[in-house]
């Protein structure tokens, strides 16, 4: 089978094992796991940032960010189609009491423009308040989109302006950074808080980071633990994350000119399915609108052939390549999807 489903699929290889067994660890709530403070060392200075926090799972470096950002009944503003509000179960309304209000962004494609205009701080007794604005980078439903860093600029200064702190959605700034070329530190600036997750392109088993100052670090620490996540000799997991970015960092390009070939082939037969120059990163969304097949179905003839994808509405399916897909398997793709469109056309 080639999974496509998604770049969290990835298994760790034989010397991330290695390094993994062989990793110094100690009790990390008792902050002794040497492998994991040097971890959140470095990837906090990576991101300009003076500390990190290391977390089971994006979701939850996510959740911690936000929840250092707005209190209970206060307001988060997002995209419409992004993690934070669509693919964390409403974590942020059930453990922080977070309301939130969302714009609609074409591809999920940020424009500073449209969360300012519906910012709304220091709203007084009876409505409610904007203190943070969430952004994703890449955009996942958006189709792995790279935010422009033009607008991320804007947003930071419109919001400043207002009070109005952000918080980036990081789970894969990394293959930002490969494909913009714009330097993590630059990223940095802006947001005062960051995830980011080891666990997907980088091909970690497990791992993401929350990523800010020392004071919001130390009062994230708690309430990781608080829900359920400080762990002891973590430092087996944090060593894969190490080895990752030693290792899998650079190689991300490899997987964004997959992504590319693939939409190439689809947008030859079927154009109206994908814009192949809308391809920033790892991620191929394919919009079936006006073709005589649903999403489901395709996943299932694709399936039948050997390929698995991710049908994520009736219309709208994901492949996504990774670190465990060969150029020979990107051939394969390329022969069955175009095939399997064009009957869909014809049909
Ligand atoms: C995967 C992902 C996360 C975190 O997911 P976990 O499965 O909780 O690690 C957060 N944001 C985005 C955009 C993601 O794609």
């Amino acid at each position: 089978m080639i999974d496509l489903r998604s770049d969290t699929v990835t298994k760790p290889s034989e010397p991330m094992r290695a390094a993994m067994a062989s990793a110094p660890v100690g009790d990390d709530v008792y902050g002794e796991d040497p492998t994991i403070n040097s971890l959140e060392e470095r990837v906090s200075s990576l991101f300009g940032k003076e500390a990190g926090l290391f977390s089971p799972s994006g979701s939850l470096a996510n959740q911690l960010g936000i929840r250092m950002l707005v209190n209970p009944g206060e307001e988060l503003l997002t995209e419409t189609n992004s993690h934070i509000v669509r693919a964390e179960l409403g974590a942020g309304a059930t453990f922080s009491g977070i309301t939130t209000r969302t714009w609609l962004a074409p591809l999920g494609l940020l424009k500073a423009s449209q969360p300012l205009e519906i910012a709304k701080p220091d709203s007084g007794p009876y409505l409610v308040s904007t203190v943070a604005i969430a952004v994703e980078n890449t955009h996942n439903f958006g189709g792995g989109t790279v935010q422009p860093i033009s607008e991320i600029k804007a947003l930071y200064e419109g919001a400043s302006k207002m009070g109005i702190a952000l918080h980036l959605d990081g789970a894969r700034i990394w293959n930002a950074h490969i494909a913009s070329g714009v330097a993590l530190a630059e990223y940095g600036k802006y947001f005062e808080t960051i995830s980011v997750c080891l666990s997907k392109g980088l091909g970690a088993p497990v791992g993401s980071l929350l990523l800010s100052s020392k004071e919001l670090i130390a009062r994230a620490r708690p309430w990781r633990k608080r829900y359920g996540a400080g762990m002891r000799q973590a430092g087996i997991l944090a060593a894969a994350g190490h080895y990752a970015l030693d290792n899998n960092l650079q190689r991300l390009s490899q997987d964004h000119k997959m992504a590319k070939s693939i939409a190439t082939a689809v947008a030859a037969v079927a154009p109206s399915v994908i814009d192949p120059k809308t391809v920033d990163t790892n991620i191929v969304g394919l919009d079936l609108t006006g073709l005589k097949i649903s999403a489901g179905d395709l996943a299932k003839q694709l399936k039948e052939a050997g390929v698995l994808a991710s049908a994520l509405g009736p219309t709208y399916l994901r492949l996504v390549t990774h670190m465990d897909i060969s150029e020979s398997d990107i051939s394969k793709v390329n022969e069955i999807l175009p095939q399997l469109l064009q009957r869909a056309l014809v049909a």
